[in-house]
């Protein structure tokens, strides 16, 4: 049975494109990765999405989100995607288990992956304290030390955005210079706020046994160093990857690798929308993936209803 739409992705731009196009009578089925949920699932306390006056736990606002797409007929199933392929009409969507799913359409929500240590440690703080998001996680570190890991524009950029509410910002990063951008490097280097420590490697975050940040361990890579920094707050800013490796080669993406959208979310193939983080490495907030994933969902109403979509059709 082809569907009308299929939605790969359970984020927050999943999941409202799910709703959408459920409320349209599309039939939407949701594919959700085996990280269901997207990057909400890594956080604690939302404070940002509207709405929710007193904030609200990432994971619940995501259980919500599924249990609103479902009550109006989305399906969601859980499962590996493994491959794509958008050169057949309808489009083909594999399983890991060779299941295939087909559909007029396809709805790309895969979102990016923020790139992290791979500390045993930081994996057992993020969300408490380690955070991969200045926007979303900075207003929690009011008048307290922070550290941010990394060395491009991003850490250069959450550095300066933690300085509003931080006591002090040490920017950690790995080599002697920066990789950022000359402009957000002399804004970096103009704040008061902010430090550097220089071929500075992380060891480890600390305290585990507490389950909260009260400091970094830091190994100079020249001299062999180390030294703990207290800080109540560690924000790794060493890039995000955009979830594409599925459909890499067969849609354009823009020179880091985000799918590129025109006229709302439509992607270079007729018939294949993109939403959320995947084709958006500027804003990467909840509330806008939510947003792109309403445009996605309508993008796709329009596009079977007939509704000439490309300027090239
Ligand atoms: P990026 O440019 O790739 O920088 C990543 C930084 O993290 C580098 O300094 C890198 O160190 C460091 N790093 C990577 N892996 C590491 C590891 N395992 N351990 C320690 N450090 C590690 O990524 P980005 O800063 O997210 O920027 C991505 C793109 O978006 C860039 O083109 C950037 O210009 C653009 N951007 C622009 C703006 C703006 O204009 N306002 C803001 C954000 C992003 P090395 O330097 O040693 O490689």
């Amino acid at each position: 049975m082809s569907r009308e739409v299929i939605v790969i992705g359970s984020g927050p731009a999943g999941l409202t494109a799910a709703l959408y196009t459920a409320r349209a009578n599309l039939n939407p089925l949701v594919i959700e990765g085996l990280e269901a949920g997207g990057q909400l699932m890594l956080t604690t306390m939302v404070e940002n999405w509207p709405g929710h006056k007193d904030g609200v736990m990432g994971p619940d606002l995501m259980t919500d989100m599924r249990a609103q797409a479902e009550r109006f007929g989305a399906e969601i199933i859980r499962g590996n995607v493994t491959a794509v392929d958008l050169q057949s009409r309808p489009f083909k969507v594999t399983m890991s288990d060779g299941v295939q799913h087909e559909s007029r359409t396809l709805i790309l929500a895969t979102g990016a992956t923020a790139r992290l240590l791979g500390l045993p440690s930081e994996r057992r703080l993020i969300g408490h304290g380690v955070s991969t998001c200045a926007t979303c996680d900075g207003y929690f570190f009011r008048g307290k030390p922070i550290a941010v890991i990394g060395g491009g524009d991003t850490a250069m950029e959450e550095a300066l955005y933690l300085t509003r509410f931080a006591a002090h910002v040490t920017v950690i990063h790995r080599r002697a210079t920066l990789r950022a951008s000359k402009v957000m490097q002399d804004k970096a280097f103009a704040e008061k706020k902010i430090s550097f420590e220089w071929n500075a490697e992380v060891e480890e975050m600390t305290d585990v046994a507490k389950g909260e940040v009260n400091g970094i361990r830091i190994r100079n890579v020249v001299t062999g160093d180390v030294k703990t920094l207290a800080v109540d707050g560690i924000f790794v800013a060493i890039g995000h990857t955009p979830n594409t490796s599925l459909v890499a080669g067969q849609l354009e993406t823009d020179a880091n690798g985000y799918l590129v959208t025109h006229m709302g979310s439509r992607t270079s193939i007729p018939g294949v929308f993109a939403c959320g983080d995947v084709q958006d490495h500027v804003y990467r907030q909840a509330i806008t993936a939510a947003g792109s994933g309403c445009m996605a969902a309508i993008d796709a109403e329009k596009y079977l209803e007939g509704v000439p979509q490309h300027l090239n059709e």
